[in-house]
């Protein structure tokens, strides 16, 4: 069966074989304060670190969802408020979920998916943490960092369906939360996050610990290499085979950005498809949203089942008249040949 469902996703073929080795290795039955266990979290840390090019003086904490960090965002790091600029599902509902835990003080820019994110003259005495969605993986639109200003604020960044398929300059934020049920090719069961030295200064100095996930005790216990709860061991583990397994994420992203082009020309030069997208500036590499007309996304969807093959489906307003197709680096170029012969 192939899957172009943008989450959870194609999983690597290999982790079946991880799955035996994991068992068999005895790594599931250690408890996770045991030496077996830290020297397991140290190298699972440092492996997705170097491929993917985070900077040393970057934390990575594991958590156990892309969700759960957004709470953790608003819980700890957002003592004044919190200022949310998006243009889709993902970046309204982590606003909406700060506005429940933080409050009045949660304050938000939606913006039109068609347009770059708009650069404002903001007012941080409002605001501790300004929340961008990278990638919005409802409409398949990403911001460009590099039109998003440093700030004295904190920069935060959802990067959950992007990251471990495009190369991020990690220096433009403060916070990335993601989880590995997308571009990383993983089960899903497993958040990440990772944090700048400015961040882990502002968590210090606004100093909450009311929650099992405030974020000054996730970073104590990682700083021995242990958690805050009792972690998924496996899905750990699996992160750290897969980061022995994948090359460095400038390659990878140079290929995902090639096959999205080739994609997205075959879209608009050999089918009667439309991008949900026009604006290429704007346009995803990882997450491509198509449009079809009438019955169009029903009778496709019942052709490409018979070739066993499942598109993501539209999200929210674009149900009924979008597909999505997940291009992340565990899907295969033989696949999306497959796919493409489908929809002409
Ligand atoms: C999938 C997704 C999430 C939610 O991830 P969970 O691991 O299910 O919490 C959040 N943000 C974006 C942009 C996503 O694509």
């Amino acid at each position: 069966m192939i899957t172009f469902y943008p989450g959870p996703s194609k999983i690597y073929p290999q982790i079946a074989g991880y799955l035996q080795d994991a068992v068999e290795e005895g790594i599931l039955s250690q408890n996770h304060r045991s030496p077996a266990f830290m020297d397991m979290l140290k190298s699972s840390i440092d492996l997705f670190k170097q491929k993917l090019n985070i900077p040393d003086n970057y934390n990575v904490y594991f958590t156990s969802s892309a969700t759960e960090c957004w709470e953790v965002i608003a819980q700890s790091f957002s003592a004044k408020g919190s200022l949310h600029i998006y243009n889709g599902a993902f970046g309204q509902k982590w606003f909406e979920y700060s506005q429940k835990i933080v409050g009045d003080n949660t304050f938000d820019i939606p913006f039109d998916f068609e347009a770059s994110i708009p650069v404002l003259e903001t007012d941080t005495s409002k605001y501790d943490v300004l929340c961008v969605t990278q990638n919005e993986t409802s409409n398949g639109t990403q911001v460009n960092l590099n039109h998003i200003p440093s700030d004295e604020a904190l920069i935060a960044f959802d990067v959950t369906s992007s990251i471990g398929g495009i190369a991020l300059d990690w220096t433009k934020g403060d916070i990335w939360l993601a989880s590995v049920q997308k571009c990383l090719g993983l089960p899903a069961g497993l958040g990440i996050m990772i944090c700048s030295p400015k961040a882990i200064r502002q968590a210090e100095i606004i100093g909450e610990r009311k929650h099992y996930n405030s974020f000054l005790f996730i970073h104590q216990n990682f700083e021995k290499f242990q958690t805050h709860y009792t972690p998924n061991v496996l899905a750990i583990y699996l992160l750290k085979r897969v980061m022995e397994q994948v090359e460095n994420i400038e390659l990878i992203s140079k290929k995902i950005k090639a096959r999205n082009l080739d994609f997205c020309q075959f879209i608009e030069r050999e089918t009667v498809w439309q991008l949900l997208i026009d604006n290429e500036a704007v346009r995803s590499d990882t997450v491509i949203a198509v449009g079809g007309v009438g019955d169009a996304i029903k009778l496709v969807k019942q052709k490409t089942r018979e070739a066993e093959i499942t598109l993501g489906n539209g999200y929210g307003n674009w149900k009924d008249t979008t597909f999505r197709i997940a291009n992340f680096p565990a899907i295969e170029d033989w696949e999306f040949e497959a796919l493409k012969t489908c929809l002409v």
